[in-house]
């Protein structure tokens, strides 16, 4: 039997009618963060030395005094159930790179058959989920295996609203009993601890003692695909794994360029404007929308935060556009390539540096002081890229994107920087000392005028590059869809704080043997950039001719996720992780442990899902197929040849097939790394094989056969 469906009834889905989605007349401004428990709001709802004391503690990073946690709770509780909040969850972020939530009621029954509402400090500032079944990388032995969830209150409270309820989301950290971070959050925390004080410490270097903080910021774009979910239920690929195992070429995929900045169908755009909608009340600042490249793909993106809210924000943009899309018969895929063929989706880390009072420090200023305190920024993130290379490939390491790094599409799996043109020159003159009109150069000495506004606009792009300077701020593009960025930003963060401590402390060095500020500044730059400068490519990065560049030069390149998660524990990065604080050797040692844990789990899953699809869905199709025409093989040699041709593409689908029940039921070793190894070098090149003699059959057997929606399908029916 087909499980063919009727595409007119999909498209019938597709119909608006009776669906309540906001309307236009709901204003943004009175939406934005309407579910968010500002600062402010909490502020109103709590006695002057109740709120004094909340944020003493909160600046000190101290646990909240019992009494003073209880009024705070309670303030938090009514606040929720005025919107309507039943429940309430310590909200986190474990190495899953999901989120988490268990949910708890406000309301206990009481003994007299009644029921009264409770919400107690303890409960806001500790929880404790049945953590047993989280990746811990080893972290948690059973006897001590629970962990705990603390309360953060850099982060602000939210409400998630489901159809008929609503629960008070509290943004908290994960932790071992022993104090060792399960989650992603707590060395992200930490990572911006550590950039402040590098930087803050830098900018006294520069005179600038204005500003109390230094935090980075980050602007994550979202690309994701929207299919109708009609089909996405007969593809057990889909639901499984997240993307297609199988699907031959379609006529059409995106070479006419019909769908990129095309105008938005009506049924994708009024979800999308639900979504936001939602994202708004969030507190969560959606700035564009627009077609991508391949059919059915579409982008969101904020307006930049500070990192850590960036990052919480970007896990709630993913689950509204998953849970949105269903409201409108459609499944939103996160994955990285959910269909081979046509392009992937990315997450685009936008990152910069900015102090609290709004001084981005990798924007071009119009003054030499400005310049130069750019400058020795900018070159405190080449040298930082130069020298972690491997750990910034490792933060985008996983199974789903391996499709795209290394692969011929997206960024290649060179971490390479794209600096564009003119800020290369002006690098090269300091290098070289000569720059044009010295005389009257008022830039230290430097032999260069101020900068010239740089561009920041299309132009100037370069879409090849995976980490690329975008007039005022870094665009992190290797960074998968269906990823979680706080490890992403955790690394840039970490890797910046180095560099900018061993640039201040190469300049203090030189400053002690009595040379000027200016000139020390000016050597180290220049020292850095030369020692350095290899990592800059503001070439194509897709080109073959850039690989053997790259080779040339001595640049890294992990093609596989593997390759990449084993350089995490290296003695470099376990000193540079422990030596900021931000992971201990140990925290560092399960992260990898959990990054190979998963990689061989998302592949063995697929490798298994391939063999099944194919053994009991596509086989019996294609001998059903075969069945009609042999017996009809007499009638001519033509349709003699068609037979003949359908027994030898089916005997290759049952060789590939054989082969990959075999690396299926092995696993390769005992350990998550051999088991890894033996995904990588086994059962990803077995799958392929299956794949490609299905993809084979698919354009030889009768449609109404075929037990899988077409790409055709899944592309192109809007
Ligand atoms: P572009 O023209 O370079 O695409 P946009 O202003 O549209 O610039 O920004 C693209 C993304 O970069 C947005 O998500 C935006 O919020 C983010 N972004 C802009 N400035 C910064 C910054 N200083 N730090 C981090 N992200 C930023
Ligand atoms: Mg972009």
């Amino acid at each position: 039997m087909s499980s063919n469906v009727d595409i007119s009834s999909v498209a019938k889905n597709w119909r608006l009618d009776g669906l309540q989605y906001p309307s236009p007349s709901d204003v943004v401004n009175e939406v934005f963060a309407s579910d968010v428990l500002t600062m402010e709001e909490l502020r109103q709802r709590l006695s002057k030395p109740v709120w004094k004391s909340l944020v003493a503690t909160i600046d000190r990073g101290a646990t909240l005094d019992a009494a003073i946690a209880d009024t705070v709770a309670m303030a938090m509780k009514t606040w929720a159930m005025e919107r309507g909040a039943t429940h309430y969850t310590h909200w986190f972020q474990p190495l899953t790179g999901l989120t988490a939530e268990k949910h708890e009621s406000f309301v206990t029954p009481t003994s007299d058959g009644s029921a009264i509402s409770q919400f107690s400090g303890k409960e806001l500032i500790q929880g404790e989920p049945d953590a047993s079944s989280f990746p811990s990388g080893g972290l948690r032995a059973t006897f001590e295996a629970r962990g705990y969830t603390a309360w953060d209150p850099t982060s602000p409270a939210f409400i998630m609203r489901h159809s008929n309820g609503a629960t008070l989301c509290i943004p908290t950290a994960f932790a071992s009993w022993t104090g060792e971070a399960l989650d992603n959050k707590t060395p992200l925390l930490r990572s911006m601890e550590g950039l402040n004080a590098a930087a803050k410490n830098a900018l006294q270097l520069f005179g600038e003692t204005e500003s109390q903080r230094v935090i980075s910021t980050v602007g994550a774009e979202q690309e994701y695909f929207l299919i109708d979910e009609e089909f996405h239920y007969r593809r057990p690929d889909l639901v499984m794994c997240g993307r297609t195992l199988f699907g031959a070429q379609p006529p059409k995929g995106q070479e006419l360029e019909d769908h990129y900045f095309g105008s938005i169908p009506d049924r994708i755009l009024t979800y999308m404007t639900d979504a936001e909608h939602q994202l708004y009340a969030l507190g969560i600042p959606i700035k564009t929308r627009h077609n991508e490249v391949a059919p059915g793909q579409f982008e969101v993106a904020p307006i930049f935060e500070q990192s850590n809210i960036a990052a919480d924000h970007q896990q709630l943009v993913m689950q509204v556009l998953r849970n949105t899309a269903r409201k409108y018969g459609l499944v939103c895929l996160m994955h990285e390539k959910p269909f081979a063929g046509v392009n992937g989706s990315g997450k685009h880390v936008n990152w910069s540096m900015s102090t609290d009072t709004g001084n981005n420090l990798l924007e071009p200023g119009d003054t030499p002081q400005d310049n130069m305190q750019f400058l020795f920024f900018c070159a405190a993130i080449i040298r930082a890229l130069d020298l972690h290379q491997d750990l910034v490939r490792t933060t985008v390491a996983s199974a789903s994107n391996d499709h795209r790094l290394g692969a011929n599409e997206a960024p290649p799996a060179i971490m390479s920087m794209f600096l564009g043109d003119q800020l290369t020159e002006i690098f090269e003159r300091i290098v070289s000392g000569k720059g044009g009109s010295s005389k009257k150069a008022g830039l230290l000495g430097l032999g260069t005028e101020v900068l010239p506004k740089l561009p920041q606009h299309a132009g100037d792009r370069n879409r090849t590059s995976p980490f690329a300077f975008t007039g005022n701020k870094f665009e992190f593009r290797a960074v998968g869809s269906s990823q979680s960025v706080s490890f992403a930003i955790t690394v840039l963060n970490l890797i910046a704080a180095e560099s900018i401590d061993a640039m201040s402390a190469m300049i203090a060095a030189r400053m002690k043997k009595k040379q000027s500020f200016e000139s020390a500044l000016t050597d180290v730059i220049k020292e850095v950039y030369k020692k350095h400068s290899r990592i800059i490519f503001n070439g194509d990065g897709y080109s073959d001719d850039w690989h053997s560049e790259a080779t040339k030069r001595g640049l890294l390149n992990l093609a596989t996720s593997v390759s990449a998660i084993e350089s995490l524990v290296s003695k470099k990065n376990t000193e540079l992780f422990a030596s900021h604080g931000v992971l201990s050797a140990r925290e560092l040692e399960a992260r990898q442990e959990v990054m190979f844990d998963q990689y061989f789990k998302t592949v063995n899953i697929e490798g298994e899902t391939t063999e099944w699809i194919a053994q009991t869905q596509i086989l019996p199709a294609v001998l059903r197929h075969l069945r009609e025409v042999s017996s009809m093989a007499s009638v001519s040699s033509a349709i003699q040849e068609t037979s003949q041709e359908l027994v030898q593409a089916t005997d290759e689908l049952i060789a590939a097939l054989k082969q990959l029940r075999q690396q299926n039921a092995e696993l390769g070793g005992e350990t998550v790394h051999e088991k890894s190894h033996h995904m990588l070098n086994n059962v990803v090149p077995a799958m392929n094989k299956v794949r490609v003699a299905a993809d084979t059959l698919e354009r030889i057997t009768a449609h109404d056969h075929w037990p899988l929606p077409s790409y055709r399908e899944l592309l192109f029916v809007k």
